[in-house]
Formats: structure tokens, C-alpha cells, sequence
């Protein structure tokens, strides 16, 4: 019964509803775990223990009583804390949201609590989703499990370390520019960004409207697919969802036999990575030849411009998203009595951390009158050129292969206050993001000295079923699913 938590979600939902253990058990068990490790990882901000074991004995009660249960039944999930879940707090992991209680369910929220899962908590990241290690936290770092001296990745740092830890099966990320991926690759965990509008973003705090989607994370592909199907679709309330029907499932052996894919590997980037991570994706381009798909190596052009665009479109985003928060519609409760309005204004607005600061500042400056035409609209022509690109690409090719990350995890402060040299590192995950494409990143092996990292996947619009298909056959070969980190 104590290690429980080491099992997928997909079973453990089996073994509920078939009573090998009731849900409250599962619960409970689950709870001890995140008690036990948690002040080492410090990937939850806000738990919701209670109300968890509550659910659980509902759950219970129905499957004794015949009723109908939904597919994750009993399952404890972790969410973002910048995606609102009613009645607990919603951070951002920012001071200036440290007491907002969200009056909504996001709809992601609503979809998975139709399917009976349980809100474990609410996750550790980077405030706003402003980063790429889970440092710039007003709650403090994320550690990732495999070392507690190293970053776990960010933005969605708590939300990959919870999973890699064992403290909770699935969780849900968000993704700007790699904020579900990066952490997946630190943490040596499956993470996967939908194409733009497959998932509702209503109810997720917005950073930067154009480029991100919620998305799931798991130790298996086998809990990716369910929770990638349950939380998308078309929502009325948000008008960026797509009605295309894009539902995955994981296909049997032979149907993955006998599909071949054209896969085209970006190889200067994978040159440019650690020499370790360039290694292991060479064993996982082994393995895709081993199993007849067809490779061949592929350039893109307006690749040097790609970080400079999305710092642009991303911050200038960020800074009309983060006007709202001024302390009278939105933010901490500062009583005005004693100051004037400017002041009463700065003050307010100085809650935010300094990460938060300078992008709110870089973005009203690539807005501002005379310097618009310089950069925001030559950003959003390089966007659209990197777009034509990849158009052309998946004319030929259905998937395209990378790192996701060009680096091992580092050592927490290690580049803190370097922010271009983090911002380049976000180079490999954010053409996914300005493109609108689907994007997974795959554990994909280790370092010598045990560092994860991951393989990504890019495929064409609404065609996540082949990053399934190929995320399968990794992991049916890996078995990395039985390698955990010691805590
Ligand atoms: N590291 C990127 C940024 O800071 C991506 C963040 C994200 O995906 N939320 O913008």
C-alpha cells in the first residue's frame, strides 16, 4: 500500500474501481508523499488536502453504489498556479496575487472534474510564467528531484518536479514559449503543448495570449492521452478554440508497425547542444531508423531570429495581459488613504518581481509610438516567416525531431542574473509556440552524472496522434517509466 504512488494514473484507476484499494486510500497515501518530500522540492504553493480526501470518499461512494465513474476516478492532479481552480488561491507565484482566491473553475478544471479527478493542489513556477528555471518564484525555487542543487526548469517547474518526484501522477502546465517542455526535460518527465486551440485558456492568467496553451504532463504517454483528450475542445468561452476534433489514443503494436513517418531532423541545433544530450538523441534517431521511418536532415532559415521575435511579441503581450493588475481591478489590497494617485499606482504596482518588471518594460517600449514599426511589427513578420517555413516543411515531412533543451539542468543561481543567456536557452521550444504547433518533449536519457533530458517532437496543426505514435514507441523501448529519482 505505501508505494501507491509510484503507480501511473491509468492503473491506479483500474485498481479503484475493480477495489484493490478505495480512493480515500490512494488519497491519503498520496498526501503522506507530498508531506514527506515536499520541503525539498517545494513544488506546491497551496494545498487542498481536505477537500481531496473528501472527493475521494464521494468516488468511493459511487463505485460501491454502481453509480457511473469518470476515467480519472480518485486521481489526485496538480495544477499551474496561474490556472484557476474555485475557491483556492491562484498566485501566479506573484506577491501581487499572494491572497487572490479564484471565483471560477478555469474550463480545463471543470472538464477534468466531470471525469472525477481530484485537485491535489495548486503548483510552484516561475511568477506569471515569466521564466525558464522556477527562480523567479515569490514562493521560492523549485528544486528538481533528481538533484536538489539544480533548477527543475520552468515556467512550469512544480508542475513537472511534482510528477518526476512521485508526489502526484498528472499535472497541468502552461506554455508560452516551453514552459510545459523545458521542466519536462529537467525533470525527466513526458510534457506536451497542444497546437493553439485545441485547449481553452479560459481561466488561465494570461502572459501572452497568442503563444500559450495549457497542456499535460505525466511519467507515461499512456496518462498524457486521457488528459489531453478530457481537457480539449471547442469552448464558447473562449473564441480561440478550434472545433477540429483532434482525439488521440494510444494505437496497438500493430498499427504502429506498419505507420512510417517522414521525419525531419533539425541537425544544426542538435549539434549545438551538450555533447551528452547530442548523444541520446542520436540513440532515439537510432531507434526511429531501426523501425523503418524515414529520416533526413533539415535547416531553418529564420532560426536566428526566432528569440529575439518571441521576446518581442511575448513581453509586448505581457505588458497590456499585466495592465489589469493595478490594484483596483485586479491585485493586492493596498489601502489608498495617504497617497496620491501616482504614488497610491507605483506603489502597487512594485509587487510585481523584478523579472516581471523588466518585461512589463521591455513590452510598453517595443509598443510605444516610433519604435512599434522596429521591432513589434518586425517580430510578427519574422513570426510569420518561421510559420511559412514549417508550412512548407510538413508538405514533406510529418514530424520534425530536436533537444528539447540545449543544455543539462544547471545549478540554482548558476545564471540568474544573466536573463539573455536564459533567454536563449529557450531558442529550441518557442517555435512551436510562434508557429502554433503541437510539441512534446520525451525523456530521452540521462548524463553521466544523472542529469535527465528530453527528445522533442514538433508535428503539424491538430496532428498530436503522431507524437503519440512516436512517444509510444520511445517508451516502449526506454522503459524509463521504473527510473525514479531517490528523495
Ligand atoms: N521561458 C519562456 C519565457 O520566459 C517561456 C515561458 C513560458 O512558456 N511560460 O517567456
Amino acid at each position: 500500500m505505501k508505494d501507491l504512488f509510484k503507480l501511473p494514473a491509468n492503473l491506479v484507476v483500474s485498481k479503484i474501481k475493480n477495489g484493490e484499494f478505495s480512493a480515500e486510500e490512494y488519497i491519503s497515501v498520496i498526501i503522506g508523499r507530498i508531506n514527506e518530500t515536499d520541503g525539498r522540492i517545494n513544488s506546491f504553493i497551496t494545498t487542498n488536502f481536505e477537500d481531496a480526501l473528501e472527493k475521494s470518499k464521494k468516488i468511493d461512494k459511487k463505485i460501491q453504489t454502481g453509480e457511473k465513474t469518470g476515467i480519472f476516478a480518485g486521481i489526485p492532479i496538480g495544477i499551474k498556479d496561474n490556472i484557476n481552480v474555485k475557491g483556492l488561491k491562484n498566485t501566479c507565484a506573484s506577491r501581487m496575487l499572494s491572497d487572490y482566491i479564484s471565483p471560477y473553475n478555469a474550463t480545463v478544471i471543470d472538464r477534468l472534474e466531470d471525469q472525477d479527478a481530484i485537485v491535489i493542489g495548486k503548483l510552484n513556477m516561475d511568477e506569471f510564467g515569466m521564466g525558464t528555471t522556477s527562480e523567479f518564484s515569490a514562493y521560492g525555487p523549485v528544486r528538481n528531484p533528481w538533484n536538489t542543487e539544480y533548477v527543475a526548469g520552468g515556467s512550469s517547474g512544480g508542475s513537472a518536479a511534482a510528477v518526476s518526484s512521485l508526489q502526484i501522477p498528472i499535472s497541468l502546465g502552461s506554455d508560452t514559449g516551453g514552459s510545459i517542455r523545458c521542466p519536462a526535460s529537467f525533470c525527466s518527465v513526458i510534457g506536451l503543448k497542444p497546437t493553439y486551440g485545441t485547449v481553452s485558456r479560459n481561466g488561465l492568467v494570461s502572459y501572452s495570449n497568442s503563444l500559450e496553451q495549457i497542456g499535460p504532463i505525466a511519467r507515461t504517454i499512456f496518462d498524457i492521452v486521457p488528459l489531453l483528450n478530457t481537457i480539449s475542445g471547442e469552448d464558447i468561452n473562449d473564441n480561440t478554440t478550434s472545433p477540429s476534433t483532434n482525439f488521440c489514443r494510444i494505437k496497438s503494436d500493430e498499427e504502429l508497425r506498419t505507420a512510417k513517418f517522414k521525419v525531419g531532423l533539425l541537425s544544426d541545433l542538435i549539434q549545438s547542444s551538450d555533447h551528452q544530450i547530442i548523444s541520446g538523441i542520436q540513440d532515439k534517431i537510432d531507434l526511429l531508423e531501426k523501425h523503418h521511418h524515414h529520416l533526413e536532415n533539415i535547416k531553418l532559415s529564420m532560426i536566428d531570429f526566432a528569440v529575439a521575435a518571441y521576446y518581442i511579441i511575448a513581453t509586448a503581450e505581457a505588458s497590456s495581459n499585466l495592465s489589469r493588475f493595478d490594484n483596483i481591478r485586479y491585485g493586492y489590497h493596498l489601502n489608498p488613504e495617504g497617497y496620491e494617485w501616482t504614488s497610491y499606482f507605483s506603489k502597487s504596482r512594485s509587487l510585481f518581481g523584478d523579472e516581471v518588471k523588466l518585461r512589463i518594460l521591455l513590452g510598453s517600449y517595443v509598443l510605444s509610438a516610433g519604435y512599434f514599426g522596429k521591432y513589434y511589427a518586425k517580430a510578427q513578420l519574422v513570426r510569420s516567416l518561421i510559420r511559412n517555413e514549417f508550412k512548407n516543411l510538413f508538405q514533406k515531412f510529418d514530424i520534425i525531431l530536436l533537444p528539447t533543451m540545449p543544455v543539462l539542468p544547471f545549478k540554482l543561481g548558476e545564471k540568474i542574473s544573466n536573463p539573455v543567456e536564459i533567454y536563449n536557452l529557450d531558442l529550441f521550444t518557442i517555435i512551436a509556440n510562434l508557429t502554433g504547433l503541437p510539441a512534446i518533449s520525451i525523456p530521452a536519457g540521462f548524463s553521466k552524472e544523472g542529469f535527465p533530458f528530453g527528445v522533442q517532437l514538433i508535428a503539424n496543426a491538430f496532428e498530436e496522434q503522431k507524437l503519440v505514435d512516436i512517444a509510444v514507441l520511445f517508451e516502449k523501448e526506454a522503459d524509463y517509466g521504473e527510473c525514479f529519482p531517490e528523495l
